[in-house]
């Protein structure tokens, strides 16, 4: 039985959201003339995801694509999508149109982070300030820096709806990835809190788990959870050093499931990010040293397996 009361949330008919497991991020349709999408996972759940779509448009093409940030768990889903219908508009964050447009890798960390997105295309800018139409309801587009630079929230005020992206989840919080690359600090993070709090939503569909609502709390409870993660990382950074290592192995285990030894090794050693976090978090150490000691307690509780030939992915 469920530990706490079951809150209708009261979204409505016209947006589904498609909840997904990690590694790909939740989708949003939102139904109507033009139909949209916010959001579309991972590339290794593409096909998946275009069938989830269509099974709810069912013979409507799909209008247009939009996206939160453009980690490759938001934007992974794209190129297929837009293989499947090629009408559609997409939209991203203005300051990554030009690197989509362009294909860069680096700009659009993927290479830093050692992670692979499959290539798509952009049109649209979504500038903070200026709504967008997305299905029946126009939405507010606001900046939300903090896990990623560039995110954007998406909130729909006649329904007080919010797209979270990783901004705000209902437990834990997301990597905050400018302080890896010591673009930002930690700070971005709690401002999106405050500008989440001044919405004031009913709802928060997240990029991840479930949408909660205002009723029972649950939304001042995860600002509230959120804001502490981020004042325990503000006073101990190399904790987030340490968290963000392990959250970055873990994603490139689900996205592999198994890697032989060496292949593992290998990723290890060639991921940019790993190295910048093995500075924030044990420079004492040497390397190999702080890999095992990184990996130690993620092969102690099952997080990751391993046999004779293979590192697995774990529980
Ligand atoms: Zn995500």
């Amino acid at each position: 039985m469920s530990q706490r009361p079951v809150q209708a949330l009261a979204l409505p008919d016209d947006l589904v959201v498609l909840q997904r497991d990690w590694l790909s991020s939740n989708n949003l349709l939102c139904l109507g003339e033009q139909a949209a999408i916010v959001d579309t996972g991972h590339v290794k759940h593409a096909a998946q995801t275009v069938r989830r779509v269509r099974a709810v448009l069912g013979t409507q093409p799909l209008a247009t694509i939009a996206h939160t940030h453009l980690h490759s768990d938001h934007c992974g889903g794209t190129g297929a999508l837009q293989a499947a219908w090629p009408t559609a508009t997409t939209w991203v964050p203005e300051p990554s149109l030009d690197a989509v447009q362009r294909w860069d890798e680096d700009a659009l960390s993927f290479d830093g982070t050692g992670q692979r997105c499959a290539r798509f295309g952009a049109d649209r800018a979504l500038v903070p300030g200026q709504p967008v139409r997305l299905g029946a309801h126009d939405w507010q587009v606001h900046a939300a820096p903090g896990h990623d630079s560039l995110a954007v929230l998406l909130f729909e005020p006649r329904h007080g709806i919010l797209v979270s992206g990783d901004a705000l989840w209902e437990h834990g919080v997301g990597v905050i990835f400018p302080h890896i690359d010591g673009s930002a600090g930690f700070e971005p993070f709690n401002e999106t809190l405050d500008v989440i709090e001044r919405l004031a939503p009913e709802i928060v569909i997240p990029g991840h788990g479930a949408p909660f609502g205002r009723a029972g709390g649950a939304i001042d409870a995860a600002l509230g959870r959120a804001r502490e993660r981020i004042a325990t990382f503000q006073a101990q950074p190399a904790q987030h050093a340490l968290y963000a290592a392990k959250v970055l192995i873990k994603y490139q285990m689900l996205d592999v499931d198994a890697m032989t030894h060496a292949d593992f090794e290998r990723w290890l050693n060639a991921a940019p990010s790993l190295h910048l976090l093995h500075r924030q978090h044990r420079p004492d150490l040497d390397w190999p040293s702080w890999l095992a000691h990184v990996l130690a307690p993620m092969f102690g509780k099952g997080v990751l397996q391993r046999d004779a030939t293979h590192v697995r992915d774990g529980n």
